[in-house]
């Protein structure tokens, strides 16, 4: 595949920036890929597993003469790092982030990008429990989407670069404004990692079942919840402070719609219950169908590293 940008600097050095490493290793869509992470730790485990072309001692350092800038930090450290690199861009550069929240990350990051820089948001739909920068992997934005959040007056070349930047690392890309971002993470991502952070906690604090059976007998549904209550606690206490609108609101209507069933249990409304389900088992459908999940009774996992 051709070259799409000569030089890429990646700010934050985990799951997200190693995965969009080894995928533009993968694609050749990137001549020299520099890297920061800002503990010393994270840096020298980049050197010993080859994470980055050049790891760079300070973030300034792997931006110099980057074409592309891609901010790979939790939500709530975006403006800092921004401030960070600001004086270091080169004019006609791109700037871009992975954060999962986009209205606060812009809001965060857009006063700090010098006049001549393109700021270009987006938001890869691909991850998984692990983090660090051990935990990436080439393969993970193969056919997931890509959400682009141009700003008004985008360069419309620096948009569409980036666009078959990401499609050249897998994923479908899509363009979106932040707003309505922000509120389609919250139903499809958000709200569901809090009810599983929730019902992972209700059961440990369950003293009638103990510990072990938890884990013993959790083969079912709770296992499934165990695994997205895994997630990064500081990505997602930054995802929640900075997406609070869309998250409550979203949060509200499921404690109504939770009343309703939990209403239909106590009155013995099977019909309100089969429907419901009827209903929901249409989306899972539909989610299958599109191509991004498999149908397979294990989620697919026997077949993934
Ligand atoms: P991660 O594996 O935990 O890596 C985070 C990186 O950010 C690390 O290199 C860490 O540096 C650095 N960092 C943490 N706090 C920082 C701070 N206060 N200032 C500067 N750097 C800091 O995270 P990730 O999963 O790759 O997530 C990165 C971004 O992608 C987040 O904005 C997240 O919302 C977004 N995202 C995540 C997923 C997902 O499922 N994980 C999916 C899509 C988008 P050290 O290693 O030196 O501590």
């Amino acid at each position: 595949m051709a070259q799409i940008y000569d030089r890429v600097a990646l700010i934050g050095l985990g799951l997200i920036a190693s995965s969009m490493f080894w995928a533009m290793k993968r694609a050749g869509v990137a001549g020299e890929v520099t890297g920061y992470a800002r503990s010393s730790e994270t840096r020298d485990v980049a050197r010993e597993i080859g994470l980055c072309d050049r790891v760079c001692d300070s973030a300034a350092e792997a931006c110099a003469g980057a074409d592309l800038v891609v901010l790979c930090v939790p939500v709530g450290a975006m403006g800092a790092v921004a401030a960070e690199i600001a004086g270091a861009l080169k004019p006609g550069a791109t700037v871009s982030d992975v954060g999962s929240v986009k209205k606060a990350v812009i809001e965060a990051v857009a006063p700090h990008i010098p006049a001549g820089v393109h700021f270009v948001p987006a938001h890869p739909l691909a991850g998984t429990e692990h983090s660090g920068p051990r935990s990436g992997f080439a393969e993970l934005f193969d056919n997931r989407w890509c959400l682009i959040v141009p700003q008004e007056g985008s360069d419309r070349a620096a948009v569409e670069q980036l666009e078959r930047f990401w499609q050249a690392l897998g994923s479908n890309t899509d363009e979106m404004d932040a707003e309505h971002h922000d509120l389609v993470l919250a139903v499809t991502s958000h709200a569901p990692h809090l009810i599983a952070y929730t019902m992972v906690g209700v059961a440990d604090d369950l003293r009638r079942v103990t510990d072990t059976e938890v884990i013993k007998y959790s083969a079912a549904g709770f296992r499934d919840f165990t695994r997205i209550a895994a997630s990064d606690p500081t990505m997602w206490r930054d995802v929640f402070l900075n997406n609070r609108q869309a998250t409550l609101e979203i949060l509200g209507r499921f404690t109504e719609e939770l009343f309703a069933l939990q209403r239909a249990i106590r009155t013995g409304d099977g019909d309100h219950l089969h429907a419901y389900f009827t209903r929901t088992r249409a989306i899972r459908r539909g989610i299958i169908e599109a191509g991004q999940d498999t149908a397979a009774p294990d989620f697919g996992r026997a077949t993934k590293a």
